[in-house]
């Protein structure tokens, strides 16, 4: 019998696996590499199964430091952390909602607020029609979208569809009055405050303001975990911001009232140094019905919740800049101290819990040159009150210095009352090279516990900085880095 010689083509395009990974290959960058659809039918297919797969979760964000906002061209967003130019976004979105039949179930918008105002609202409505769907058959969460409306009805239909939503504003709160249980459902320290002007400005003394609260929180909704969105630099109006810390008050019941009416389990707190909600409300201030308080506030002054109980509390801060700043160095050093010092004994209070984990910035006031007193005083701040039945977790990112710079013992030691841990850890973050304009990469960062009591730190370097120091490490047999190895040693 005589059989047919296969192609080492052909050959490929029956593997399958093969297959797919060469097209993922393609797919990652898929809008540059339409024609390898052409190929054949099967290439076709799994080309664009591979974009269905990539886009169940979106990523669309502007990037810009606020300081630079006049600086940065607005022409361009990020998807799924690829450089898209705005004019190509629509014909982006029809792809994937026609010729892809994406079933997005996540979407993720960032700083969205911050471009040009037509396109800004263009793209709300391209992420609704062409992303979403009218009637959000496959999302289950939508993070951000609000920033753009400040709540629209588009979006309150959506809230009502996703496990996962918001931050809500104060007229999608309002719709709120269906029952649902949200497995994470987000708010602002600024809707706090709209909450509170609303109750005061529509009655007439204190017992009627607290009836209003309570009326206007819905209270069919519950949700496990309650994310806080906390802006760091928020301002008062005609520019009385020489008050003592920045982040504004937030009205305590009004915060205590969701907590309870929500059944919350569980606290997130999103540390941001700032959001679209940058102004504040002062007028609830001039009425002594609601008690204010922050957390960066000197935490004696901070009342402890007598009857409310979470698993636990997460701390956000890869978005922080003054929170992160307050953890690594003493108050008195800092230019303008803002107190975030006091940050765990007031979580404390306001959130009991015996379990608190911070995830301290990869990338913003990251330890360089002083890692060993970034640590110590990292353990100075977080006992600074005498913690009871405290579990505490604490992720801190560490820059390697460069070897051959002079001041080497600076990687040596580890503040002395830690204990190191054999445990090996690690995680992977993406971030944005902002000099080459090219995108995101990501690295592999690789941890290893240091303890102290109940309080764990876990200090990351990238991989790939720890293979540079390596072979410099015998001279050094007694830094901390040497902990990354001494597993491996074992084994
Ligand atoms: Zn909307
Ligand atoms: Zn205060
Ligand atoms: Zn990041
Ligand atoms: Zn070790």
């Amino acid at each position: 019998m005589c059989v047919p010689p296969v192609s080492p083509v052909s050959k490929v395009f029956s593997n399958q696996h093969l297959l797919e990974n060469i097209l993922s290959y393609f797919s990652n960058d898929f809008m540059q590499n339409l024609d390898v659809r052409l190929v054949n039918k099967s290439i076709n297919n799994t080309f664009l199964r591979l974009i269905r797969q990539n886009h169940r979760r979106m990523k669309i964000e502007y990037i810009c430091e606020q300081k630079k906002i006049e600086e940065v061209p607005k022409d361009y967003i990020y998807i799924n952390y690829r450089k898209i130019n705005n004019q190509n976004v629509q014909g982006y979105f029809i792809f994937l909602s026609t010729a892809v039949g994406v079933k997005v179930e996540k979407i993720i918008t960032k700083r969205l607020w911050m471009l040009e105002k037509k396109f800004m609202q263009r793209l709300h409505n391209f992420i609704h029609s062409q992303l979403i769907g009218t009637n959000g058959t496959h999302i289950q969460s939508v993070i951000g979208l609000e920033e753009i409306c400040d709540g629209c009805l588009q979006c309150s239909k959506i809230a009502k569809k996703c496990r996962d939503y918001g931050p809500v504003r104060f007229d999608t709160l309002k719709t709120m009055n269906y029952s649902k249980n949200y497995e994470k459902l987000h708010v602002s320290d600024k809707l706090f405050e709209v909450i509170a002007e609303y109750c005061i400005s529509n009655s007439n003394s204190k017992k009627e303001c607290f009836e209003k609260l309570n009326n206007t929180i819905p209270s069919r909704i519950s949700c496990n975990t309650l994310v806080i969105w906390i802006n760091e630099s928020r301002f008062l109006p005609n520019g009385t911001a020489n008050l003592k810390y920045d982040h504004r008050h937030m009205p305590r019941e009004v915060i205590d009232t969701i907590l309870r009416k929500w059944s919350v389990k569980s606290i997130q707190l999103n540390m941001i140094y700032f959001t679209s909600e940058g102004l504040c409300s002062v007028d609830w201030l001039q009425y002594d019905y609601f008690t204010p308080v922050r957390l960066n506030d000197p935490y004696s002054g901070t009342e402890k919740s007598s009857d409310l109980k979470f698993t636990r509390v997460d701390v956000r801060m890869s978005d922080s800049i003054y929170c992160v700043r307050g953890f690594g160095n003493h108050q008195s050093e800092l230019q303008e101290p803002r107190g975030y010092n006091n940050f765990i004994p007031n979580i404390r209070r306001l959130f009991p819990t015996d379990n608190i984990s911070i995830d301290l910035s990869h990338w913003y006031c990251i330890a360089r040159k002083d890692i060993e007193k970034r640590i110590s005083t990292i353990l100075e701040v977080v006992t600074m009150e005498k913690e009871q039945k405290l579990r505490l977790n604490i992720k801190f990112f560490v820059e390697l210095p460069k070897m051959e710079e002079k001041r080497k013992e600076e990687i040596l030691k580890i503040a002395p009352q830690y204990i190191p841990r054999e445990i090996t850890l690690h995680c992977f973050k993406k971030s944005l090279e902002l000099n080459e304009k090219k995108g995101f990469n990501e690295e592999k960062w690789i941890g290893k516990r240091f303890q102290v009591e109940d309080f764990n730190l876990d200090v990351y370097v990238k991989e790939n900085k720890l293979e540079e120091v390596k072979n410099l490490l015998h001279e050094y047999p007694n830094s901390f880095v040497n902990h990354f190895f001494s597993d491996e040693k074992r084994n």
